[in-house]
């Protein structure tokens, strides 16, 4: 019999779902609904190669915009490249079109109520189906947190850059608000997403001076700009404790809680979601919790970590951790992206003189003993 499910919004999670979806059971009949006018243009969402199975990576690589063999960290006192890895970005602007989902998106629906089969949009429609699937992005309260915030750019040059792989921080510059760091991403020769970040205790980002930085940035370089063709803005919250909030039994994306702590990404487990589950089956919601303890079985390490970054360490001295980490080796970096970091990984990460002060180091550790 023909099934149809209601996948409600239309963003990175629902999108990779109703793909493998449509892939596996193509009489399926799928409908977004996604409150905005269109697609998000300003999303970029990137993935290590070893954060995915291998199976996910031959589905979920052709959907990239862009595929680099490996990428590299710049610090003080060193730069490094990565490559046993490839590196991987899928943009907001052509997901939908490369899923060949743009037919399935109804968009300017604002979904108000959600109910097992059943969903009723602002408007008072109300619309069934035989699977609701939710992916509303971040909406649920996550209690303390940091923030990771960016502005970025897209830019096209006027000569070629010379950059053959992303830089996934560059962190020779000026620290402030936090630990800061320049992420660039190359397009082609002469396109590139440059992108100031901040680990902040703050989620406001004064957009002019944001602007005003990446192109100082741009110019210590050398580099002159052609054209700009894009923008993206955003601040990620960066959980410092665990949230109180369950998420509902068929949420999926980062208000499933299926992202990673330190870095906010969620590309892997809404991969790993659209891979494992089928939304049909009489027990999707039981195996969805399974899938979701699975993922998040270092997710109080990790917060731990966050909790040392954010609460015993000056924002000063938050660049000397990750100079840190990053000496660590490559397998160990690949599975704390992944987040599956074994127990050696986490004495290797824990282990050696602290960049931060010990005592400090260790109660914001163990704060409310939620350190596994
Ligand atoms: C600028 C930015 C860059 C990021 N970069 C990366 C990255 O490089 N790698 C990575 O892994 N992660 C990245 N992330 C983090 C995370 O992966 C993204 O936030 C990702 O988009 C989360 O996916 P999602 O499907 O949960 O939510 P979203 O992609 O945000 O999708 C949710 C959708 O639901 C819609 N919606 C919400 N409520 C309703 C409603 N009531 N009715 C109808 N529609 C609704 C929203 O409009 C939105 O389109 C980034 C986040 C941001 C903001």
């Amino acid at each position: 019999m023909k099934k149809s499910i209601i996948l409600v919004g239309a963003g990175l999670a629902n999108v990779l779902l109703g793909y493998r979806l449509k892939q596996r059971q193509p009489e399926a009949t799928l409908l977004f609904l996604e409150k905005e006018a269109e697609p998000r243009l300003d999303r970029t969402w990137s993935f290590y190669e070893s954060d995915v199975t291998p199976n996910i990576w031959q589905w979920l690589s052709p959907l990239a915009s862009k595929v680099w063999d490996g990428y590299e960290v710049r610090f003080p006192t060193y730069e490094r490249r990565l490559a046993s890895s490839r590196y991987a970005s899928l943009r907001g602007a052509d997901l939908l079109k490369k899923a060949n989902l743009e037919g399935s998106v109804r968009f300017n629906a604002h979904v108000q109520i959600i109910k097992n089969k059943e969903v009723v949009l602002s408007s008072g429609e109300r619309l069934c189906a035989d699977a609701v699937v939710v992916g509303r992005g971040f909406h649920q309260p996550l209690g303390e947190v940091g923030f990771q915030k960016f502005y970025g750019l897209q830019i096209l040059l006027k000569t070629a850059h010379g950059l053959t792989v992303p830089t996934v921080m560059d962190t020779t510059v000026s620290q402030s608000d936090g630990f800061r760091f320049i992420y660039l991403l190359p397009w082609d020769e002469r396109r590139l997403l440059v992108e100031d970040t901040y680990y902040s205790d703050h989620s406001a980002l004064e957009k002019a001076s944001a602007r005003e930085k990446v192109l100082e940035y741009i110019k210590s370089r050398g580099w002159e700009i052609e054209a700009i063709e894009g923008e993206e803005c955003s601040a990620l919250p960066i959980p410092l404790f665990e949230g109180k909030q369950e998420p509902l039994s068929s949420e999926i994306g980062v208000g499933g809680n299926l992202f990673h702590p330190v870095t906010g990404y969620s590309v892997p487990w809404a991969a790993q979601v659209a891979e494992n589950w089928d939304p049909f089956s009489s027990d999707a919601g039981v195996k969805l919790a399974e899938i979701r303890k699975e993922c998040n079985s270092s997710h109080a390490f990790y917060r731990g970590l966050n909790r040392m970054l954010f609460m015993a360490s000056h924002p000063s001295k938050r660049r000397k951790i990750f100079e840190k980490f990053y000496l660590l080796p490559e397998p160990l970096v690949q599975r704390f992206y992944a987040g599956s970091s074994t127990r050696m990984d986490k004495i290797r990460i824990l282990s050696g003189k602290p960049p931060v002060p010990v005592v400090s180091a260790l109660r914001a550790l163990f704060r409310r003993s939620e350190f596994v």
